[in-house]
């Protein structure tokens, strides 16, 4: 039986890949028998040509594409397409060929072998990347591995094949706050991971700066580990013993040599301190607390504006009139 598998595509100003992409796509679905194709393209609010190119692209069978009112972010992105996605088989792939669609022969062999549900990709080197990014990078998959109990994988990629059983339990996942390297791991099911060396861009600049890097691990974070809360129980009972021994310390000291009044820098240095780890604590409960105020809004993830059904419809309309 003829098999399908969706491509799904986030674009945030991409004009500069889209086409290679497809050309490169177009090239690789020759390796295929009996295997139909659908690109669904994500335009995230880009501000460049990006949009023209994919509905010109849609003139072709095998190219849909869904535009967003404005830039939503890739994890939205990803979560249309695999929402819009029809095939037995869905893959996420980047637009800049970052992640090589010759792999995908590869991916859809094991998925059909039957034993995984999900062949998913990440990198080994980090060539062509600042070092001090590589740097925290590893430090984050450190910490977010030692306080979280869904497994992140260091240098994981989007970049993965899912059956169509694993995209339906990853749309189930309705949060608001995203974070699908958590979100894939979360559901479970089998995966099976393929290593490959860095590739660069073809063309185009990265969209993620070093900041936007940092705050989407800290969400991820918040997302997925609650033991930043428990930081103010436990730095609160290991305060309490310390006073509980400054206590004792002073009282025999008084006893001893009387009450000379002195010592009040260091009295300042720990109200600084503790005034500190309390404005810390407080905000690490605040972190939590936005993101719990955001998920309870219940506001929808991403808002459409345009797909190529939309415009077909639109152009029959204009023909009725
Ligand atoms: N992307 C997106 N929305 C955004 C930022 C990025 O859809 O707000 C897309 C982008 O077009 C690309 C993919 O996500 O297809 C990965 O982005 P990029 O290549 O800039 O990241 P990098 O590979 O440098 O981590
Ligand atoms: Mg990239």
């Amino acid at each position: 039986m003829m098999k399908k598998i969706s491509l799904v595509v986030p674009c945030y100003n991409e004009e500069a890949v889209i086409k290679l992409f497809y050309a490169e796509i177009q090239k690789i679905e020759k390796n295929f028998t009996d295997v139909e194709f659908e690109i669904i393209f994500i335009n995230d609010g880009s501000r460049d040509k990006t949009l023209e190119l994919m509905r010109e692209l849609s003139k072709n069978d095998d190219v849909r594409y869904v535009s967003f009112s404005r830039n939503f972010g890739k994890e939205a992105a990803m979560y249309a397409g695999l929402e819009a996605s029809s095939g037995d088989y869905v893959a996420i792939m980047d637009a800049d060929l970052q992640d090589p669609p010759a792999l995908l022969k590869e991916m859809y062999e094991i998925l059909e072998s039957g034993e995984y549900d999900s062949v998913a990709t990440r990198r080994v080197t980090r060539k062509g990347e600042p070092v001090i990014r590589s740097f925290f990078a590893r430090l984050y998959y450190k910490i977010i591995n030692k306080i979280s109990k869904t497994e992140i994988v260091d240098g994981a990629r989007d970049f993965r094949l899912m059956t169509r059983q694993m995209v339906n339990a990853v749309l189930e996942v309705k949060e608001y706050n995203r974070f699908s390297k958590g979100i894939f791991s979360w559901v479970g099911f089998r995966t099976k991971w393929l290593e490959y060396e860095n590739i660069e861009r073809a063309a185009g600049e990265t969209k993620w700066s070093f900041w936007k890097l940092f705050l989407y691990s800290l969400d991820s974070i918040v997302a997925f580990s609650t033991v930043p809360l428990s930081i103010a129980s436990v730095m609160g009972i290991l305060f309490c013993f310390v006073a509980f021994l400054m206590i004792i310390f002073v009282i025999v000291r008084t006893l001893i040599y009387g009450d000379p009044t002195s010592g009040w820098p260091s009295m300042v240095c720990i109200m600084f301190f503790i005034g500190g780890v309390q404005l810390l604590c407080i905000g690490i409960i605040g972190q939590y607390l936005s993101k719990a105020y955001l998920e309870v809004k219940r506001r929808p993830i991403y808002i459409v504006a345009e797909t190529e059904e939309s415009k077909i419809r639109a152009k029959n309309d204009d023909e009725v009139i």
